[in-house]
């Protein structure tokens, strides 16, 4: 029998592709930009689809300097430290930002990616990609109002169960009452986290919002380096916590914030290390800042983790750390609160060996 097909020319399932441009045909069906940046003229290549993206029209001529501008304001020094720490390290680029839309009601959202390609380890091109998340932004939005919401109703009773408790323990205290001293103590070392966490909550629902308020005063900076040591040492006493003693240093800041700070960087210093180890407090003052850090014995860090490290809900996914619950928005919130208040915050670490979160505030 014969085959009548075989005398028929037969299409080849790649030849549609031969003629057209797959990477370009990819890219506009995903709405993806791309852009490269020359790391030391800074001249800036975006494509037109970048250029659309960042809000110009495809015929502009969009220098670096143009595209940073149209980030919305308070976001701007981020974006630039970024990129510039990205090209300094040779390292790889992940910044979400906002953008400034005349035209649109909302904000537009985009992701940039960029890195140095591995294949050619001596050019000096810096390139990525460019997407808009103004809709995955829009969900996170409505989530964190949400939760919001929810923590202020839950916050309100736990603050009036925790002055109970508080009070009856002070009662057992005066009454010789064993038992009950170290039942209240339970107690309240678990409304306390509770409430750590409501205040968490809170504040990340009011960081998404763009709104995180802060009411500064003058305080010592010392004394509320002890309280929280303190607090840390009630709640988790599993480790060895110590403070290196510095001079006094008064500053002015919204309290209440650097300490859910220190609290986030102490308790993850502790989730993240050995039961024993130790974690050590410094701070130091200079002309025109004062440096905080907190040193861990953990796990340490690896360098393409420590880049995602501050984005909202990122955590790392590793054996060791899968075990360990959380929200991944502690580190979110301590660069939101430092940021707001023109500081700094970053993280020295090794696999292995340990970290050490920093952060500074200009005095
Ligand atoms: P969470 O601890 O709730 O996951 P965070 O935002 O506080 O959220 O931290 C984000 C991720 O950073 C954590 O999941 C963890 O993998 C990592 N991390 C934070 N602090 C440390 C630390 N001291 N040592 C090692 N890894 C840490």
């Amino acid at each position: 029998m014969t085959n009548t097909s075989e005398n028929q020319p037969v299409a080849d399932p790649d030849e549609p592709f031969l003629t057209l441009d797959l990477t370009k045909m990819a890219l506009d069906s995903a709405n993806v930009g791309i852009w490269i940046l020359d790391a030391v003229s800074r001249k800036f290549l975006p494509s037109n689809r970048s250029k659309i993206l960042f809000g110009f029209l495809p015929e502009e001529q969009v220098s670096f300097d143009d595209a940073l501008l149209k980030v919305a304001g308070k976001n701007r020094r981020r974006v630039l430290a970024a990129v510039e720490k990205a090209i300094k390290s040779r390292g790889n680029l992940y910044v979400e930002c906002p953008l400034n839309m005349l035209t649109e009601k909302k904000h537009r959202w985009l992701s940039i990616i960029g890195g140095f390609s591995t294949s050619d380890l001596n050019n000096n091109y810096f390139s990525g990609i460019v997407v808009d998340i103004t809709e995955q932004k829009q969900n996170d939005l409505r989530r964190s109002r949400f939760i919001g919401i929810v923590s202020h109703e839950l916050k309100t009773p736990l603050t009036t169960l925790k002055a109970y408790v508080q009070m009856l323990n002070n009662w057992a205290k005066k009454q010789k009452d064993n038992f009950s001293i170290g039942a209240l103590s339970k107690v309240e070392k678990q409304v306390r986290k509770m409430l750590n966490m409501i205040n968490s909550l809170l504040n990340l629902s009011g960081a998404e919002a763009g709104k995180i308020h802060l009411t500064k005063q003058t305080f010592s900076l010392n004394e509320l380096l002890n309280e929280v040591m303190e607090e840390t040492l009630f709640i988790t006493a599993s480790h060895q916590i110590s403070m290196t003693p510095c001079e006094t240093i008064l500053i002015n800041a919204d309290r209440d914030k650097i300490e859910q700070v220190l609290v986030n960087l102490l308790s993850n210093a502790a989730k993240y290390s050995d039961a024993g180890t130790s974690i050590e407090i410094a701070c130091a003052l200079d002309d025109h800042e004062i440096k905080v850090s907190i040193r861990d014995q953990g796990l340490g860090i690896s360098p393409q983790n420590i880049e995602k490290l501050f984005l909202p809900h990122y955590r790392v996914e590793s054996k060791e750390t899968e075990k360990i619950d959380g929200f991944g928005i502690g580190l979110y919130l301590c660069s939101e609160i430092i940021n707001q208040h023109n500081g700094r915050i970053w993280v020295d670490s090794e696999i292995g060996k340990g970290s050490t979160f920093n952060f500074s505030l200009p005095v």
